[in-house]
């Protein structure tokens, strides 16, 4: 504005979203877009500079794999577009049901659903199996999730209406002396967590965890959105490295460079979502493109192994190099690498001085993460070259020294 010129509104409601808008500036936490244009797995153009892409998820590259490329367009060209309808209408293909056996031999289960979103997938079937509880034992669920769960799992636990009883972040003895307190509680009794934490980068010790559930007779939910494809025997995940838990979740947008998630575990498990998951039954069938890239992926995935111990080797480099310009990286120990700097404030100014020196490595503040906790999350690629590597350690060193960062 500063024209002196009245604000002039489209519709009546916005003053009130201005005036909320202004609020979120105030308090430093408005959120705007910056467009980014992709030019391969790990190179973007900003505002007209190239620059290296150490914020995305595609771990292996794979959202530029000539097969699953190829797969999408094949797809797309002999089904069409859309899907049409919901998958109980007439939105399920026989290429749903030959994807959904790939998933679940992939992941070592009975069997495997579809569904549209990581996102979503949380956000639905966490309040379709709390109600299990209230309809099979008449008791509500009795739900520990980790403190640090994504965000998508906190929205399923309050769409659902249960309160949570969180853990200390991965600490098992924690779990347990809350599992032990409310072991008179007569409903279902649920932990919910990660194998692979979004924005520290640590592990769960999902065999720990497995043993725990079995002792407490408790239901392990694993969210696997950033393991899958990376870690475990091929890629399967750490619940495959674990010997299997009651159900994984995980998506195809991060390492299998696609879109959509699934959910892995019984043929009851699944055959009762289908009927009772409304995020599952009221939305629309994955398109036949999206469907190819998934199934191109699942037929590559457990091959590359070279490219996951590639990105181990990253993510160890990365982390001695941050350790030794004094800054922490944390409890990480996967391709996700948080630079540790405190504040907001140094968060920010860190990223802008990355993105001088064309780097993009985005500043993750509270809420996403704890007071003081905020950090450049820098998210490796086996995409990313011995050089892109050189170019970030170089650029960090240089804006970690300008800003009077670290030691
Ligand atoms: N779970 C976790 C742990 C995540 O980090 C994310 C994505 N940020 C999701 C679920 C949501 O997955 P999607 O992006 O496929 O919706």
């Amino acid at each position: 504005m500063g024209s002196g010129r009245k604000r002039r509104f489209m519709t009546r409601f916005d003053p009130f979203f201005q005036s909320a808008l202004d609020d979120l500036s105030r308090r430093q936490v408005r959120r705007s877009l910056s467009p980014v244009g992709r030019e391969g797995p790990v190179v973007v153009r900003r505002d007209g500079a190239r620059l290296l892409n150490f914020s995305s998820n595609d771990y292996l590259g794979l959202s530029w794999h000539p097969a699953l490329r190829r797969r999408a367009a094949e797809w797309t060209d002999r089904f069409g577009t859309g899907s049409g309808a919901s998958r109980l209408v007439t939105g399920t293909s026989t290429q749903h049901l030959s994807v959904e056996d790939k998933l679940a031999r992939f992941k070592g289960t009975e069997a495997a659903l579809l569904l549209a979103s990581g996102w979503q997938a949380n956000a639905a079937v966490l309040p379709a199996l709390f109600r299990l509880s209230a309809e099979q034992t008449g008791a509500p669920a009795v739900v520990f999730t980790d403190r640090l769960n994504h965000a998508s799992l906190h929205h399923g636990c309050m769409a659902a209406g249960i309160r949570q009883i969180r853990f200390a972040h991965n600490d098992i003895d924690h779990l347990q002396r809350l599992l032990e307190q409310r072991r008179a509680e007569p409903g279902l009794r649920f932990i919910v967590t990660e194998s692979v934490f979004s924005m520290d980068g640590d592990r769960a010790d999902v065999a720990a965890l497995r043993a725990l559930a079995h002792r407490h007779d408790a239901f392990l939910y694993l969210d696997e959105a950033h393991a899958t494809g990376v870690l475990g025997p091929g890629g399967r995940g750490l619940s495959v490295a674990a010997g299997g838990v009651d159900l994984t979740m995980g998506t195809f947008s991060k390492a299998l460079g696609g879109f959509g998630a699934y959910i892995a575990g019984s043929r009851a498990l699944c055959d009762w979502l289908t009927s009772t998951c409304s995020g599952f039954i009221y939305t629309t069938a994955l398109p036949p493109g999206v469907l190819g890239a998934i199934d191109a992926a699942l037929d590559l995935v457990p091959s590359l192994d070279d490219e996951r111990r590639r990105l181990a080797g990253l993510g160890d480099r990365v982390r001695s190099a941050v350790a030794a310009l004094g800054l922490s990286t944390g409890a990480s120990s996967t391709q996700i690498v948080p630079v540790m700097v405190g504040e907001s404030g140094a968060a920010l100014a860190l990223a802008q001085a990355l993105a001088a020196r064309g780097i993009v490595g985005t500043a993750i503040r509270p809420p996403t993460v704890p007071a003081g906790g905020a950090r450049i999350r820098l998210a490796l690629s086996a995409a990313h070259g011995d050089d892109m590597i050189d170019s970030l350690l170089h650029a960090l060193g240089a804006a970690v020294k300008d800003l009077g960062l670290g030691v």
